[in-house]
């Protein structure tokens, strides 16, 4: 598992992989503009040669890009749908030019419509994004389920990946925080487990993609999205050690987006207590047996 941080990229996409450094991080993820406005950040071929010069020179061996939250690919409103188009394409050309691990994208709001119509029109959105640009991974975030947010279950998640046509470029990010306010208890390895088999008996488990881990400051089923910081949460320490050591998230990058404790974000700190429960998960999910041979 590739542990990390959202980190800032202000000054300059290659600030980005500095402080993921200073972190320890082995992954991050940016936001690629603004993410409250429209207006596309504007990069040119030397700011990202410099960020994939950066990254090559670090421990960093994955980038996940975040859509801004204006976008809802979802809307029945025209001007919206085509922003959103125009910006989730853009995204993931940065993705390309980058190098990108994925995009990943909140898949959309059916706000107080109808659903089924709501995954169709994200699903076409989706599609065309992708057609419009080259190689980089779009991974769909499940959602804590807050009004008519779609990707609350895995479910509406497969309906969204068919909708855009079974695409071979898409796959899911699970957010541990968004997994338990949308009512999955995810906090031992068994309830995990079970969890993630009906996740990959609809969508293959070749599309889990990515993830995030962040504690969760409401509990099981509340459908509201607060983050906390690890071990702080609803989540609490065993939760988050689950997640970090569940054997079918090996190799993907888990990025944090934690508070943090000076509500600056995931520090060193913060990424060093992710390595500890990690192996406190790995740990805990050996037999008995094995504990007692070992001595
Ligand atoms: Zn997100
Ligand atoms: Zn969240």
């Amino acid at each position: 598992m590739l542990i990390g941080a959202h980190v800032s990229p202000a000054g300059g996409l290659e600030q980005a992989v500095l402080r993921g450094r200073e972190r320890g991080c082995r992954a991050i993820q940016i936001f690629n503009q603004s993410p409250r406005r429209w207006r596309p950040t504007a990069h040119s071929e030397e700011d990202f040669a410099r960020f994939v010069q950066a990254r090559a020179d670090s421990e960093i061996e994955a980038v996940l890009i975040h859509a801004v939250y204006l976008l809802n690919c979802a809307s029945e409103d025209p001007e919206i749908a085509d922003k959103s188009l125009a910006a989730l394409t853009h995204s993931l050309r940065v993705g390309d030019a980058i190098g990108a691990h994925a995009v990943v994208l909140h898949p959309g709001s059916a706000k107080t419509g109808a659903v089924q119509p709501a995954i169709t029109r994200a699903g076409a959105v989706i599609a065309e994004a992708l057609a419009e640009s080259e190689h980089c991974p779009l991974h769909l975030e499940n959602t804590a389920g807050a009004g008519g947010t779609l990707g609350r279950s895995f479910e509406e998640l497969a309906q969204i990946v068919d909708a855009a046509g079974a695409h071979a470029r898409l796959g899911l990010c699970l957010d541990s925080c968004h997994l338990l306010a949308s009512g999955f208890e995810v906090r031992r390895p068994d309830a995990l487990r079970n969890v993630l088999d009906r996740c990959v008996s609809l969508v293959g488990v070749g599309r889990l993609g990515s993830l995030h881990l962040n504690d969760s400051q409401s509990p099981l089923g509340s459908n509201r999205d607060r983050h906390a910081n690890l071990g702080q949460g609803e989540l609490g320490r065993e939760g988050c050690a689950t997640f970090l050591s569940e054997p079918r998230f090996d190799g993907l990058p888990c990025v944090l987006e934690t508070p943090g404790e000076n509500r600056q974000g995931p520090d060193r700190r913060a990424i060093e207590l992710a390595e500890t429960l990690r192996e406190e998960g790995r740990r805990a999910r050996q037999p008995l047996s094995a504990a007692r041979r070992r001595g």
